[in-house]
């Protein structure tokens, strides 16, 4: 399995930084966490085919990690018809907006789907997905917890090939309280991909320092500038590499080990 690091700010783009998105490439499927910014582009960007493209997964509905799904979809829905994929919703209201939003922008009043290429599902906890490259499985997070919608990380595992298995934050609460560490990170993943905009390493490093990850990848990052040298002085008293991450980070899961392209 390959992660590619698309987009690795917070709440708003920066100078070389997109909002969240990350690609991964296993076995003959490409697939992404989050869409901040379009994922139609990272593909060109990076020279995938995106006749590979099988389905991406959002966390929630802001539009940090969502506002790149509307160019993702209009440009491949229109141009390549025959390509089919999902896009996972947590909401219905974000799956009704994006029927509307393609209903409005083909020119189709009657409200219907215009594109049956893309497949539009709604998210829940559990394994949501599954194929012949990966499993997906969410669990809820407490990010939106004061509007009370839901919100998500969730469990990539390669299935077959190198059984690698990434674990993704989502986003996370404010401080982050202290039930809201994904309780995931005590078991064995190859890679914890952890969205740290919401709280500062003296939040977090105790559950860090208990956790079973073989490794560390920070995104989303707010604000960076204080808080990388906090990360990197965290980070020696961690069992585990830690790297902040940046756009066009690639890392490579192979053999049940992450190594830094
Ligand atoms: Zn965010
Ligand atoms: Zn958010």
């Amino acid at each position: 399995m390959k992660i590619t690091f698309v987009g690795t700010s917070h709440g708003l783009p920066q100078k070389d930084r997109y909002c969240s998105c990350y690609m991964i490439e296993a076995g003959d499927g490409i697939y992404f966490v989050d869409a901040g910014t379009s994922f139609s582009d990272a593909m060109r960007d990076y020279h995938k085919d995106s006749m590979k493209l099988k389905a991406v997964f959002t966390t929630h509905p802001h539009s940090d990690h969502t506002g790149g799904i509307v160019s993702g979809i209009s440009t491949l829905a229109w141009r390549k018809p025959e390509l089919i994929f999902q896009i996972w919703f947590t909401s219905q209201a974000m799956i009704d907006a994006y029927k509307r939003y393609l209903s409005a922008t083909f020119y189709c009043p009657n409200g219907e789907n215009p594109t049956p290429s893309v497949e539009f599902c709604l998210a829940n906890s559990g394994e949501i997905y599954r194929d012949e490259n990966i499993s997906v499985t969410y669990f809820p997070t407490q990010h939106l917890d004061t509007t009370g919608d839901p919100a998500y990380g969730m469990v990539i595992k390669e299935l077959g090939g190198d059984n690698a298995s990434v674990l993704f934050s989502g986003d996370l609460s404010y401080k982050l309280r202290s039930n809201d560490y994904p309780q995931e990170a005590y078991n064995p993943h190859d890679l914890f991909v952890c969205e740290m905009a919401h709280f500062y390493p003296k939040h977090i490093e105790e559950y860090y320092a208990k956790s079973k990850v073989k490794g560390l990848a920070i995104t989303h990052l707010h604000p960076v500038v204080e808080k990388v040298p906090l990360i990197n002085d965290m980070a020696t008293r961690l069992p585990y590499p830690v790297k902040v991450v940046a756009d066009g980070d690639v890392v490579e899961i192979k053999n049940r080990e992450a190594k830094w392209l």
